[in-house]
């Protein structure tokens, strides 16, 4: 903090007469905070708006000059804003402005190789990239950390010997992009991979098919569990109480279908159905793990709002109700908030079509 700016967060209030006031000093301070950023060409802007560093609108929303000053005035500065970048100071060093949601604090983060970011972020806070080459470490990294080494590798691995563009590694996530963004079938994107194949020096380090790409981008993806369910949709067999039954709490009928061979095949038993279990957890970190997907997860407490107009859920009322019922964990921006939405959904069957919620 910088000694000439502790007034912004220790001096708001005086005491008169045993009752806590704001603090006339402070007001004319916060005036001329407003009158030095209105001054300075290199200020952020929208017209005549200038961005509110008080601690509600954090630097996002833009306000009137008048605005502002009754924002800070009546709710604060904006944490560690002693340096004032976003009104028209330089951005110096290791200044704290923004709480940093990278965590990392390794320089590589920053590197020049975005494919290199991706696997970092992809890989989760505690990961360190740099860990393996410590000699007085000596225990070998898990397969899946391994794993995550070889992706570093290949990220910055050129393609072919004497490519500077593509790496094998940015190759495979700028195919897998197109395809998903333009719904490309499996059979096209096999056929165009051969196409490259082809085209290529036969050294070239090319990940073919895309059975083969999935495989490849597998450790970059997150986690999906299998659980076993009643053929009948009675139950799921879930947690520690339901690991080892082997039929139905409720109707009876065998979780696992008959092995052919008995005894050998025992060990991989098939269930009649299971489903797809996606944990939330993980993908709610990775969207923080992101510098970018980051933003969008505090978009919520950070967008301009506009009078009269919903724009999100959290300009409407039920949003605003949840955050006064709760203010403790609405005054973490990070926190996030989980709304359930289903249309067409059949609570009777698989395809009676004379119900849907
Ligand atoms: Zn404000
Ligand atoms: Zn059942």
């Amino acid at each position: 903090m910088r000694t000439d700016r502790e007034w912004m967060y220790n001096s708001r209030f005086v005491i008169v007469e045993g009752r806590k006031e704001y603090n006339p000093a402070f007001i004319d301070r916060v005036v001329s905070f407003v009158e030095f950023a209105c001054q300075q060409p290199t200020t952020d802007r929208d017209n005549d708006l200038l961005r509110c560093p008080c601690s509600s609108c954090k630097n996002r929303a833009y306000k009137s000059t008048d605005d502002i000053k009754v924002h800070v005035v009546t709710k604060g500065f904006v944490k560690n804003y002693d340096q004032w970048t976003s009104h028209g100071e330089p951005e110096v060093g290791s200044s704290s402005v923004q709480p940093n949601c990278n965590t990392s604090s390794n320089g590589d983060n920053e590197g020049p190789n975005p494919y290199r970011n991706m696997i970092l972020e992809a890989a989760g806070h505690d990961f360190n990239p740099n860990s393996h080459e410590n000699v007085s470490q000596p225990q070998p990294p898990d397969p899946k950390t391994k794993r995550l080494y070889e992706l570093l590798r290949q990220a910055d691995e050129p393609l072919w010997p004497g490519c500077t563009k593509v790496s094998q590694l940015s190759l495979v996530s700028r195919m897998l992009n197109i395809k998903s963004e333009s719904r490309m079938t499996e059979k096209i994107y096999d056929d165009v991979m051969q196409v490259l194949e082809d085209a290529l020096p036969p050294d070239s380090k090319l990940v073919g098919s895309f059975y083969e790409t999935k495989k490849f981008a597998s450790d970059l993806g997150l986690p999906c569990e299998k659980i076993d369910c009643c053929i009948n949709g009675c139950m799921l067999y879930w947690g520690e109480e339901d690991k080892d039954m082997l039929v139905c709490k409720f109707c009876e009928h065998p979780r696992y279908k008959q092995s052919k061979t008995g005894s050998k095949k025992r060990k991989t038993k098939t269930p009649h159905r299971f489903m797809h279990y996606f944990p939330l957890i993980p993908r709610l970190q990775r969207l923080y793990a992101s510098k970018v997907t980051a933003t969008h997860m505090r978009w919520h407490d950070e967008h301009v709002q506009k009078d009269g107009v919903m724009s999100h859920p959290s300009d409407a009322e039920a949003w605003k109700h949840f955050d006064q019922t709760y203010p403790s964990f609405a005054e973490e921006t990070r926190n996030v908030r989980l709304g359930l939405c289903t249309d067409g959904f059949q609570p009777f069957g698989q395809s009676g079509k004379q119900y849907s919620c």
